[in-house]
């Protein structure tokens, strides 16, 4: 939903003439998108704010702008608590942050393409820009299909920071889906908090109908979403994943614990034999996708029994991906209230489901090694710049050798990389580039395999 944000955010200001820039010190302007789901986030947020103000005291003209659900909470103290700050936009004041940025642009005087370069806008997502605003991030768009949450898990900061349900018409959706297609976009991801609790507003067609309509729009290459609650995890959306061969064959489905009575006091909506019911149908239909989850633990009265079920859970549903966390407590949602485990219990548990969730997924991508699979280009890696990271299908991410040069000469026109998989990683799967193609469905180039690979192989 951020990163949403965010794309949104740098196009405006894109709009209004600014560049996108990844070095902070370059910018005029410096947008903070934050979140609040954990106290880490927050405490993430303050202390990147924190450390801006060396470069606010540097260079008083530029303008620092926090916005996101920290923005949203804090509205009252942040001001006291980093003064420096020049203006805060909430969650739901994404066009009057637009608004704020076009205004002042003209503060700036007339940015012509070099001076852009050191007067520009930044947008930082863990660390840099560049997510927002490279030469690929145009192959990837996020889609907002609704705002906000009505579920009030009672874990959960969001309904307090993004407010209940929003849903966007499904004109409007479809309209954007569109123009992303137009702009070169190579894979869709509609989002929402809650995406297939989708109802347009005008029709009341739910998402199932929602994600037929995008899937056959012309044009489309690659279909995905995110993030789907187990409760209106339906059979008619399962049918539609099954009909249409351009969404990807991924599906992400919090099950955030494996015991009855704490999904219960989770709020959560369903029991662990409804979502096994819902894993079994979907199964039948979509065999072979990679099922996803997230986990909470050290939930307040999580007992060893409950933990114990979870970690059964996990082991029963054979998850591709698991992202799990210990419970942190959120001002003014009810479990915050209630007696804590200790964080020692806690980390305890997540370092144990961890390493449940390590076998699924290392056996994930290790049934990957031998086959060759085509992967969406994400640039090159940040790790190691002599090699280029891809995500597949089922968004296990792909490292390779950068054969011909991308670092220095980005070449987004051919985006999807047929990358032959050698080995398997926690973090994904590393291989070798043996073709590059423009469209999913297209020819691929060949692509030259260093000798001594050839050799190897
Ligand atoms: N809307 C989705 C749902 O309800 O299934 C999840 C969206 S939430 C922003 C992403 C994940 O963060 C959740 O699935 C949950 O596992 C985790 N999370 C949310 N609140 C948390 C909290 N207070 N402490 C720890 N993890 C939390």
């Amino acid at each position: 939903m951020n990163e949403a944000d965010s794309q949104d955010i740098a196009e405006r200001a894109q709009r209004a003439g600014y560049t996108v820039v990844d070095r902070p010190h370059e910018a005029a302007i410096l947008v903070i998108n934050t979140c609040t789901v954990r106290d880490n986030a927050e405490t993430r947020a303050y202390g990147r704010i924190g450390h801006l103000k060396m470069l606010k005291d540097a260079n008083p003209g530029m303008r620092l702008v926090v916005t996101g659900c920290l923005a949203e909470q804090d509205r009252d103290r942040m001001q006291k608590i980093v003064p420096h700050v020049d203006a805060i936009f909430g969650t739901q004041e994404l066009s009057q942050l637009g608004d704020a940025i076009a205004a002042w642009r003209s503060e700036f005087g007339e940015i012509d393409s070099e001076e852009a370069e050191e007067r520009a806008l930044l947008v930082p997502i863990g660390g840099s820009g560049d997510a927002v605003a490279d030469a690929y991030s145009h192959l990837r768009a996020f889609v907002t299909v609704q705002r906000g949450c009505s579920y009030y898990c009672t874990f959960c900061i969001v309904p307090h920071v993004r407010g209940r349900f929003d849903h966007r018409p499904m004109t409007a959706v479809l309209a954007e889906v569109e123009q992303r297609l137009e702009q070169g976009a190579r894979e869709i991801t509609l989002v929402g908090q809650t995406v297939n609790a989708y109802r347009d507003p005008a029709s009341g067609a739910d998402f199932a109908d929602l994600l037929s309509r995008v899937a056959e729009l012309p044009g489309l290459e690659r279909l995905t979403f995110l993030t789907s609650h187990p409760k209106d995890f339906t059979a008619r959306i399962i049918r539609v994943l099954a009909a249409h061969p351009k969404i990807n064959p991924r599906l992400h489905l919090p099950l955030q614990s494996g015991s009855n009575p704490v999904l219960r006091k989770m709020n959560r909506k369903y029991t662990v034999e409804e979502y096994r019911a819902k894993i079994e149908a979907f199964r039948a239909s979509c065999s072979g996708w990679a099922l996803t989850t997230d986990f909470v633990v050290g939930f307040p009265g999580e007992s060893d029994d409950d933990f114990a079920a979870t970690l059964a859970s996990c082991r029963e549903f054979g998850f591709a991906q698991a992202f799990s966390f210990v419970y942190s407590p959120r001002r003014g949602t009810p479990a915050a209230r209630w007696e804590q485990l200790s964080p020692e219990i806690g980390a305890e548990r997540l370092r144990a489901l961890n390493h449940v969730v390590d076998e699924g997924l290392l056996a994930h991508n290790a049934a990957k090694i031998g086959t060759t699979v085509r992967a969406l280009i994400c640039g090159p890696s940040k790790k190691d710049r002599t090699k280029l990271a891809a995500r597949a299908l089922d968004n296990v991410n792909v490292i390779a050798p950068d054969t011909e040069g991308e670092a220095r000469t980005p070449r987004p026109n051919e985006p999807w990389l047929d990358i032959r998989i050698e080995a398997a990683h926690r973090w994904g799967c590393s291989g070798t580039i043996v073709g590059r193609a423009r469209h999913f469905d297209g020819p691929a180039r060949a692509v030259a395999v260093p000798v001594l690979d050839l050799i190897l192989a």
